[in-house]
């Protein structure tokens, strides 16, 4: 008898081989794929995309992440990050069952500038990242989408959607200074994956950068690191609002959107900023719904949150129900090595039904095709699913 809480996940990560692109593309196509080097000290890192270069100090020491004796990828902490028969033997031991999983140094494919080369990449990567959700049940991947141009776009989706993909990860914003989520021009690909059926997830760090900046490098000097880490969550809000402010919701009411690693009061708390402008400011608002901003919020945005602890509260006192937890597994900010004890400390108090909302039901309800999790405080039998 274990004394486990079994929680999907709504945050996971793939962590894409150094040589993926290499074995992949031809070598000059290769070379321009977004790849991570440290510096031998591990304390900095540049991240290279298309010949721009992004330098950071890294939040934690990091090892090199490939080995110098294999030239193979290495990851020095979740013994089944690069390995999905491994991965599994890591989430039984944590708790976690199911898990909607966006790639990891893909989030930096969308500052490529070339249409084609960013369709070629997230190609590869979607290619790749299949083969993880044929494995088992319990992935469900997310198909990288390229959005510097809507036909791409369009062709990626259709695509990805035919090799069963149930979800696609878009940026935060499509590109540096084209048209946004909320212009007319995106119509084509919100009316695509309506057709499709797939979702839209948004995943903190990924939006197009300037050449000149790090990945989330908004602010400079005293706080900066925690201002970035806040607006990064911003943006994910802001994108979700853009979806619900010009309508896209009003037109696919079965396309749902899922904001993961941003916490969930936020949702709650936009609700009533966008009803108060859109009843308040009535000659300023276009276009006009046939129900209010908070009630598209409410049903088809969905919020995924690891360690906030208000945000269980979003769902057990401010009747916002699509909150769903996530680990973030295998990513340092996770919660790999402390799952069951950070569930216990979320959900432990919350009545069954609302517990039962946010370790399961909320992601049951967007993955339907997923069977369920174990019953809490047993092992699954067969660890595939
Ligand atoms: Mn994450």
């Amino acid at each position: 008898m274990s004394d486990k809480i079994w929680a999907n996940s709504g945050d996971s990560h793939l962590m894409e081989p150094f040589e993926l692109f290499q074995e992949n593309l031809p070598k000059d196509l290769a070379e321009r794929m977004p790849r991570s080097e440290l510096d031998p000290d591990g304390a900095f890192e540049t991240v290279h995309v298309d010949g721009q270069e992004f330098r950071r100090k890294v939040p934690f020491v990091k090892r090199p992440m490939v080995d110098p004796e294999t030239g193979k990828s290495v990851f020095d902490r979740a013994p089944g990050a690069n390995d999905m028969r491994l991965r599994l033997e890591d989430l039984n031991e944590e708790g976690i069952w199911a898990e909607l999983i966006y790639t990891s140094i893909g989030m930096w494919m969308h500052s490529i500038r070339d249409p084609q080369l960013m369709l070629a990449g997230c190609r590869v990567l979607n290619d790749w990242a299949i083969e993880y959700q044929r494995f088992s049940p319990r992935y469900v991947c997310t198909a990288l989408i390229p959005t510097l141009s809507v036909d791409t776009a369009i062709q990626e989706v259709e695509r990805t959607a035919g090799m069963g993909f149930k979800i696609v990860m878009l940026p935060t914003s499509p590109t540096l200074d084209g048209p946004n989520w909320n212009r007319d021009d995106w119509h084509p690909l919100w009316a695509s994956l309506a057709d499709v059926g797939m979702h839209v997830g948004f995943h903190a760090g990924s939006d197009p950068h300037e050449a000149d900046t790090f990945n989330g490098v908004y602010y400079r000097g005293p706080g900066a690191h925690l201002l970035n880490y806040y607006e990064a969550s911003y943006h994910m809000q802001l994108a979700a609002a853009k979806l619900v402010s010009s309508g896209v919701f009003e037109r696919h009411p079965t396309l749902k959107c899922v904001v993961s690693e941003g916490g969930a009061t936020w949702v709650p708390f936009m609700a009533d900023r966008l009803d108060e402008a859109y009843r308040q400011h009535v000659n300023q608002v276009w276009p006009k719904f046939r129900r209010l901003p908070s009630e598209y919020l409410f049903e088809n945005v969905y919020a995924s949150f690891q360690h906030d602890v208000s945000a269980p509260q979003a769902l057990a006192a401010m009747g916002y129900r699509n909150v769903c937890w996530g680990s973030d597994y295998p990513h340092l900010e996770g919660t790999f090595g402390h799952t069951q004890k950070t569930l216990r400390e979320l959900v432990g108090d919350l009545t069954p039904a609302q517990r039962h909302r946010i370790t399961r039901g909320t992601f049951e309800e967007l993955f339907p095709h997923v069977p369920p999790a174990p019953a809490d405080d047993t092992d699954p039998v067969d660890t595939t699913g």
